[in-house]
């Protein structure tokens, strides 16, 4: 086999690996598992999965406008039901729920 023959067939691998792992990498972030009230962060932050059940008294900024979706640390679109938030990673937040880290989103 030539030189250039091996490089060819290296490069024919790689590509082939390269869209291998293109093509789990959604199927991945999908999985990720939803970010439980009861995880410590979660709840040193009040973190709810539904802003209406937040304790307003514990949290007096909160307004029931205010959830995920509308955060500035949520990864996920306006109208999705869960998404990845900065905060929590490698976890879905619920696109209607809140934390007291909750920052309007700009624009
Ligand atoms: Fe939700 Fe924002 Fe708190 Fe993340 S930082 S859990 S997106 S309110």
């Amino acid at each position: 086999m030539s030189p250039s023959l091996n490089r060819r067939t290296l490069l024919l691998h790689a590509g082939g690996a390269a869209a291998v792992l293109l093509s789990v990498q959604p199927a991945a972030r999908a999985a990720a598992p939803k970010l439980e009230e009861s995880d410590p962060m979660a709840v040193g932050l009040g973190y709810r999965e539904d802003t209406h059940k937040v304790d307003d008294k514990k949290f007096p900024k909160h307004a029931e406008a205010q959830t995920c979706a509308s955060c500035q640390l949520f990864q996920g679109g306006p109208k999705d039901a869960a998404g990845p938030c900065s905060l929590f990673a490698g976890k879905q937040v619920a696109g209607g729920g809140w934390c007291s880290a909750w920052t309007k989103k700009a624009g």
